[in-house]
């Protein structure tokens, strides 16, 4: 049966208005059929979304800490009990395997669970007596509606990474799911009206640019949060600063692995592995470059390709599925493309990915071979310049660049436009911490892939990788969904009368 995702405004479904309602194809990725359709909003559709959330605004503004807590855990524990149903719900849409789908849920949940000390995180400061008989403290408040706008490789843990904070720091939101993945954003509004959320605190409308450009527009929405390509959070973050708004833009990536010659080479070759083709490399964090130091490229090509061969290519339902399909055809066309490219620019391909065999069907008996696929691809040799180097693939493409010192292979880092998340494998302390003192990427693993910080740190790249001053979630998160306050007070006391007209001074 046919599904129909409509948007979700003021606590329940509504559909786009009028006869001639766009809609877009959702399709399940492993079998490459199409599975459903979901309404794109109109501007009227996303008024009508705003004005739900600006007046919620009102209630949920002046509900008390304890009471919005209160909400966030019984989401907390909803969600908890309910994340296999809502893996399921991503794996059928995006493609990835089900323990992936999982892992974001995971991580969205620690953000839930971090949202949840609200209590504790919104605690001001107090000076008593600053100046004689006068106390100053500072408080923070919400902002208001404020809109969410994420991409289509984290529809769980992207949105996450923001709402718990802003719902429980007061704030209400509109969030724009990817389009190609729309029906984890439903389920999440789903739990939180069965948590208690008032109606119109969480609200999401589904479409394209016709809804993004009127949520950054629209007068009565006080931030955007953006997570996508770096061209659209560029324009997601100057359109939306112009409109006045506070906006956190967080966009591409090209993430290197620098492996120096006496890393453990087991690990690396598992950490290259895992980083690179977990979720087909359609993941923001994903190592999409290893650079080599040599002698040791030739050695850890090897073992990187053994363990390619051992990989199952399967659909995400699957349980024995590793890697499953991308996300659209016309995305695998352009992934493909690039294998094409690198060999015509004269990388070495070392594993063809085209090549890997994929299992028939899936746990339904449905044929795979009208998918989405593409294996896990390895070029060797690669030379900054090709465009398999240069450009974001967001694929399972790994390029393997050797260089001949540390220093180089940090040169080539630096150099990148690009300052998401980056990594360095090594058993030499000194180096590792010479590494992350040294590169210029906002989230540095050493022996550690994939960086994700842990929900009380907070998640963000450099340079073209973030556009904004706030990172996502922790700290930064409090601070971007609330605004700072500093209040100085007295309380009246007799002998302390009479006109001055100079500047106040502390005494
Ligand atoms: P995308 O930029 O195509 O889409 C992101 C969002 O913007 C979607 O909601 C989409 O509907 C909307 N959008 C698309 N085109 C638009 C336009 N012209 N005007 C206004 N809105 C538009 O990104 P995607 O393909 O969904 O996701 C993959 C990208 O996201 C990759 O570049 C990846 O690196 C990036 N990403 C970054 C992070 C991070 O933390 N930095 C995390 C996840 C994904």
């Amino acid at each position: 049966m046919s599904k129909h995702i409509t948007h979700w405004i003021g606590g329940r479904p509504v559909a786009t208005a009028g006869a001639a309602a766009r809609r877009g194809d959702i399709f399940d990725p492993a079998t490459g059929r199409i599975t459903g359709h979901v309404d794109f909003a109109e501007v009227t559709e996303v008024d009508q979304a705003v004005a739900a959330a600006a007046s919620a605004f009102t209630e949920w503004r002046t509900a008390s800490v304890a009471r919005r807590a209160t909400v966030l855990f019984a989401f907390r524990e909803l969600l908890n009990a309910r994340k296999d149903e809502l893996a399921s719900i991503i794996v059928s849409e995006h493609g990835k395997v089900h323990s992936d789908a999982l892992g974001e849920i995971a991580r969205g949940l620690e953000v839930v669970e971090y949202a949840c000390g609200i209590p504790q995180l919104l605690k001001g400061g107090f000076t008593e007596q600053a100046s004689t008989g006068i106390d100053v403290y500072s408080i923070r408040q919400p902002l208001g509606p404020v809109a969410i706008i994420s991409p289509f490789n984290f529809p769980a843990m992207v949105p996450m990474w923001f709402f718990p904070i802003a719902i429980a720091a007061g704030n209400t939101v509109v969030v724009k799911p990817s389009e190609k993945d729309p029906s984890a954003a439903n389920f999440l509004a789903g739990l939180w009206k069965e948590a208690g959320l008032p109606d119109g605190v969480f609200n999401v409308v589904h479409g394209d640019k016709v809804a993004v450009d009127r949520l950054l527009e629209h007068p009565d929405i006080k931030s955007v949060s953006f997570v996508g390509s770096t061209p659209i959070a560029r324009y997601v973050y100057e359109t939306g600063t112009r409109y006045g708004k506070r906006v956190q833009a967080l966009g591409g990536a090209k993430n290197h692995m620098l492996v120096l010659p006496d890393a453990d080479l087991d690990l690396s070759a598992d950490a290259a592995v895992n980083a690179g083709f977990g979720a087909a490399g359609e993941r923001c964090m994903a190592v999409s470059v290893l650079v080599v130091v040599d002698p040791v490229g030739d050695e850890l090509v090897e073992k990187i390709k053994q363990r390619i061969a051992t990989l199952t290519v399967g659909p995400g339902c699957n349980g024995d599925s590793e890697m499953g399909p991308l996300v659209t055809g016309q995305h695998r066309d352009k992934v493909t493309s690039y294998v094409e490219s690198g060999l015509a620019d004269g990388a070495e391909l070392a594993v063809d990915g085209r090549k890997h065999a994929v299992t028939a069907e899936d746990r339904d008996g449905t044929p795979t071979a009208d998918g989405f696929w593409l294996g896990p691809t390895l070029f060797d040799r690669v030379k900054p310049g090709m465009s398999v180097y240069t450009d974001e693939i967001f694929g399972p493409v790994l390029s393997v660049v050797r260089v001949a010192s540390y220093e180089e292979g940090l040169a080539l880092i630096n150099a990148n436009p690009y300052g998401n998340g980056t990594a360095i494998f090594t058993n030499d302390g000194g180096a590792a911490r010479r590494f992350q003192y040294e590169v210029e990427v906002g989230m540095v693993g050493i022996n550690v892939p994939i960086p994700v910080p842990v929900a009380y740190y907070s998640f963000g790249g450099w340079k073209a990788s973030l556009f904004g001053d706030a990172h996502a979630y922790g700290q930064d998160g409090v601070h971007f969904f609330t605004r700072g306050k500093a209040v100085t007070q007295r309380w009246l006391d007799p002998s302390h009368g009479g006109i001055n007209l100079g500047f106040p001074t502390n005494t």
